[in-house]
């Protein structure tokens, strides 16, 4: 690699992609650079072209970047894989939590080490 030539490169050491750019719909107005708190983003060097994912490992997934874009379908938020995982019902394959018939019961005890709070808190 020519060194001189490397602006900016994404961080190699994590296999996420955090975010995804769609390169026909993104016209790199750097919108969502700018609403991301944790600097991720960073504008290309490249007018007009997506911005480039420069730490994905330090992404939030808080989706501001994709909610402050004005064009849809230009970027999309890729969840981390353990965001992703669901339980599935063998027999009917509904997910477990949508469409339950009979969930359980809310957790209503404190936390161990810490008094409930007064009745009306
Ligand atoms: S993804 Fe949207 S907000 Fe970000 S640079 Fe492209 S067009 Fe602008
Ligand atoms: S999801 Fe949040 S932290 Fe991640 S790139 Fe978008 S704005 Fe930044």
């Amino acid at each position: 690699m020519d060194y001189s030539e490397a602006l900016l490169v994404p961080n190699p050491m994590t296999p996420n992609t955090a975010i995804v750019f769609n390169e026909d719909k993104c016209v790199g107005c750097n919108r969502c650079v700018n609403v991301c708190r944790a600097d991720v983003l960073h504008p290309n060097p490249v007018k007009g072209k997506p911005p480039i994912v420069l730490y994905p490992d330090e992404c939030w997934f808080d989706g501001c970047c994709v909610l402050a874009c004005r064009i849809p379908g230009a970027s999309e938020l890729n969840s981390p894989l353990q965001q992703k995982v669901a339980w599935k019902r063998k027999e009917t394959g509904e997910f477990f939590r949508v469409g339950m018939k009979d969930p359980p019961p809310p957790n209503n005890r404190p936390p161990v080490g810490e008094k409930p709070l007064p009745h009306g808190f």
